[in-house]
């Protein structure tokens, strides 16, 4: 077949699809780990279940609704808000991409720190708009004031990635509050807290606390990590009205399932049960980050649900061994390696291929 000659966008061959962590491979005992995408390693929780079972016959036929207004409500509730602040999409990284979408006109800029969430310079360039990508600092923090400096006349939007991913480092209170007494307000800050409930920093800003100061603040929060839902994709922002208006005007119909919605509303209704899933998930990241350290390694004190291990030209290498131990962790080429923290025997198993010293500098 001869391929047509299409009109592709121009610029499209610019963008690379996003690339998602790899299925873990088969193990030398049979047994394989996929700790590459920060999922939650629980099983889902039997509410959950039992509450999606009696609600498939009616979700299959008909289109979800779009005010999803059970959820809404309960988050509302939950974060002390008005409905009017909520706006729904198939996980947080659609409604990150509304941001965009909705707040930058064709050649406006996003400013973020790098590395930071692959999907951002994606969002970006699907939008049209221009990726700023402001390099963290030595520690690998953001570095909150030059960002701030990076913003011109073109800055449309800022994400603040707190807990950064893939770093696990955070930005402090008073960090981000100088932070924002140097962003115009006609700028929209972002702060995208995907992994906010593993955050054990008592430094670290509340982003719902900033939303109430600053009007330019929108926070993101996600059901994919510490609630266990990234297979239903269902994600949110708390912004001011008008912001959630525009969100709304860019979003594709019908994006948030019935199921989707049905399980956000049960996992809220079971908090505290989630809770002592993180609470594990918590200690699980210290012993796994004491054993890398214990084994030679240099991993990134982490708030998130996985261990950042700046590695250089080694992060092959060192994610090649975890392969051979039947792990899956995240390779960023000659920059680190990430790894989820899992459940108790597959962070053993990362225990292990680190005490093997395969992973560790010859
Ligand atoms: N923000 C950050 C920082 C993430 O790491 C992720 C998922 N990897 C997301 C947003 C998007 O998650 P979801 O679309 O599943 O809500």
């Amino acid at each position: 077949v001869v391929p047509a000659d299409h009109r592709f966008r121009p610029g499209l061959e610019r963008i690379a699809a996003y690339r998602p962590g790899k299925p873990a491979p088969l193990g030398p005992d049979g047994r394989s780990f996929k700790l590459s995408s920060n999922e939650n390693p629980y099983p889902p929780l039997a509410s959950v279940t039992r509450g999606l079972a009696e609600a498939l016959p009616e979700s299959l036929a008909r289109y979800p609704s779009i005010a999803a207004p059970e959820v809404t409500a309960a988050l509302a509730a939950r974060f002390e808000v008005e409905p009017e602040n909520i706006v729904l999409g198939a996980g947080s990284v659609e409604v990150a991409g509304q941001l965009i979408h909705a707040l930058t006109a064709p050649g406006d800029e996003v400013v973020f720190a790098w590395r930071s969430f692959e999907a951002y310079p994606i969002l970006t360039r699907v939008a049209g708009a221009v990726p700023v990508e402001v390099p963290l600092d030595a520690d690998e923090r953001h570095d909150l004031p030059a960002m701030a400096a990076a913003v011109t006349e073109r800055t449309g939007v800022i994400f603040v990635c707190n807990p950064n991913n893939p770093t696990g480092t955070v930005v402090t209170r008073a960090e981000l509050e100088s932070f924002m007494a140097a962003v115009p307000e006609r700028v929209l800050v972002v702060i995208d807290e995907a992994y906010v409930h593993f955050d054990r920093d008592p430094d670290s800003p509340s982003g719902i606390e900033f939303f109430r100061r600053y009007p330019n603040v929108v926070v993101l929060h996600t059901f994919s990590k510490a609630y266990g839902l990234a297979g239903l994709r269902i994600g949110y922002a708390i912004a001011r009205p008008a912001v959630a208006d525009a969100l709304r005007k860019v979003a594709l119909p019908f994006g948030v399932s019935r199921l989707a919605q049905e399980a956000a509303v049960l996992s809220l209704e079971a908090e505290a049960e989630l809770d002592e899933r993180i609470d594990e998930l918590v200690r699980e990241r210290a012993r796994l980050f004491d054993g890398l350290l214990a084994a030679g390694l240099a991993p990134v004190p982490s708030q998130a649900n996985f261990v950042w291990l700046p590695a250089g030209e080694e992060s092959a290498r060192i994610a090649e061994a975890l392969e051979r131990h039947g792990i899956s962790a995240r390779r960023f080429a000659g920059e680190g390696v990430r790894v989820t923290v899992g459940l108790p025997e597959e962070n053993d198993a990362v225990l292990a291929a680190a005490a093997a010293a395969e992973l560790v500098a010859a």
